[in-house]
């Protein structure tokens, strides 16, 4: 059983009712399997008592659970026992049968007495279903029964959390190890990492925003991406819940890693898209896309026309609209609001024809394409419609700067920015000089843009002119 390696707690627990945050802990069970490093028979080790829990515990309960009020006077309460809980639970998987239940108690059990507690959860509920999918149940006593469980002390704390051990080693014997194992694996989403990296190359990735290039045998990248927390985004390349058929051939071809952090958001994606422009990573379809992204221009009299990202000039990225993914994304866009708005497709260049549109035709156009509407008026509500895709104009005279701050402050990137464009990023004061003394020529990016209006549209105390820090 190497995936529940070093050590498995099968944990059971009996309370007085079903709120973690409010009901109290009557009984708990352990058993506690640790794996023997030289393959032998695993070590066993079960523990159980009742526990006080400062309230009376109600008829129905009483009665299911057959622990009592007089039983429990005189146990220890949770805060007397949490040390040894915590002991016998630390480094372990945490197994139960509905296992947020039980874990819910547990950590607020914790919290109440200033101890945080928190553990990788298997559920064995999941784990029947995902192994067994055509049982009708997933129940304790339907899986007990189905796998012929002897057990004891049904509905006491140790007895269940016997009967969860006795399953898990029947799982294993019942079902190939593999499939035990994948289905484990997905229901505790463990990446699994292709054999030929090393076993701990996920540990060596920082969690922090940044960008990761992935290597084959090539000099060049495979792959360049951008995230908030690296060693999450990589794994999600390689966890088998979930893969597309970039990750699988990344997976086969996969020989290193590599990782450089950023102060932030921002920076992570900036230096994304420098890398795929001068790195052509062989899986990156980021280009492709921009190719196709473009931004939307607009006037009152006159119809909105797509303006694909190579032909955009920097300065008249602000008074568009967009950006949008494609020209297709645009004509999404502007069906919508047509749909929501009753604007007229001929006047949105949605179609060309003579007389009424396709959508006066159906009754959802107010009627400017046969004089029901005026022009004035028709451009007027479209312009209103359009306002969530305004690109503001450039609110500087000049250059701006974005201060990006790691979560820790060590780090610090100052983004130079121009026309919604991104120049360069400075690490310090005079990396910082020479790029606003000599700032290249603004260049549009469809993905920076995005984000810049978005951080503009949350943050706008986030921009700087860059005047005033001269
Ligand atoms: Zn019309």
């Amino acid at each position: 059983m190497n995936l529940f390696a070093p050590a498995v707690a099968f944990v059971d627990l009996e309370t007085t009712g079903t709120q973690a945050a409010r009901d109290g802990i009557t009984e708990i069970g352990i058993v506690r399997v640790e794996a023997d490093a030289r393959g032998g028979a695993p070590r066993v080790d079960e523990w159980s008592t009742l526990v006080d829990p400062e309230a009376p515990i109600p008829p129905a309960i009483q009665a299911l659970t057959g622990i009592t009020d007089a039983m429990v006077r005189g146990a220890p309460t949770f805060s007397a026992i949490a040390a040894e809980v915590h002991a016998r639970l630390e480094g372990c998987l945490f197994v139960a049968h509905n296992a947020r239940f039980d874990y819910g108690f547990l950590k607020h059990a914790f919290a109440r007495v200033s101890r945080p507690f928190t553990a990788r959860v298997l559920c064995t509920v999941k784990l029947s279903r995902r192994l067994f999918p055509e049982a009708p149940s997933h129940g304790l006593d339907a899986v007990i029964d189905r796998h012929g469980l002897e057990v004891e002390g049904r509905h006491r704390a140790l007895g269940d959390a016997r009967a969860l051990w006795l399953f898990a080693q029947a799982v294993y014997a019942d079902r190939p190890r593999e499939a035990v194992d994948e289905a484990v694996r997905r229901i505790l989403k463990i990446p699994s990492l292709p054999p030929q990296l090393p076993a701990d190359a996920l540990e060596a990735i920082p969690e922090a925003p940044g960008v990761y290039l992935f290597y084959g045998d090539n000099p060049l990248p495979l792959y360049v991406g951008k995230s908030l927390n690296l060693r999450e985004r990589v794994a999600a390349h390689f966890s088998s819940d979930w893969r597309c058929e970039t990750d699988l051939r990344l997976s086969a071809e996969i020989r290193r890693i590599e990782c450089e952090p950023t102060a932030g958001e921002l920076g992570a994606l900036l230096r994304e898209s420098t890398l795929v422009k001068s790195r052509m990573p062989a899986h990156n379809r980021a280009l492709r896309r921009k190719a196709d992204a473009g931004v939307m221009r607009w006037e009152p009299g006159r119809e909105p026309a797509f303006v694909p990202a190579a032909a955009v000039d920097a300065p008249d990225v602000g008074g568009g609209y967009g950006p949008f993914s494609s020209r297709r994304a645009m004509r999404e866009c502007l069906v919508a609001l047509a749909r929501d708005h009753a604007l007229c497709w001929n006047r949105l260049g949605l179609e060309r024809r003579a007389g009424p549109c396709f959508a006066r035709q159906v009754r959802r156009c107010a009627g400017a394409c046969e004089g029901a509407e005026s022009g004035e008026a028709h451009d007027a509500r479209l312009a209103a419609a359009l306002a969530a895709q305004a690109i503001p104009a450039w609110p500087f005279a000049g250059l701006a700067l974005v201060r990006e701050a790691s979560e820790d402050g060590a780090r610090v990137d100052v983004h130079v920015l121009r026309d919604w464009c991104w120049l360069g990023s400075a690490r310090d004061d005079g990396e910082l000089q020479a790029l606003c003394e000599a700032p290249p020529k603004p260049a549009f990016d469809p993905d920076v843009t995005r984000l810049l209006l978005r951080t503009w549209a949350r943050t706008p105390e986030s921009f700087l002119p860059a005047t005033r820090l001269r």
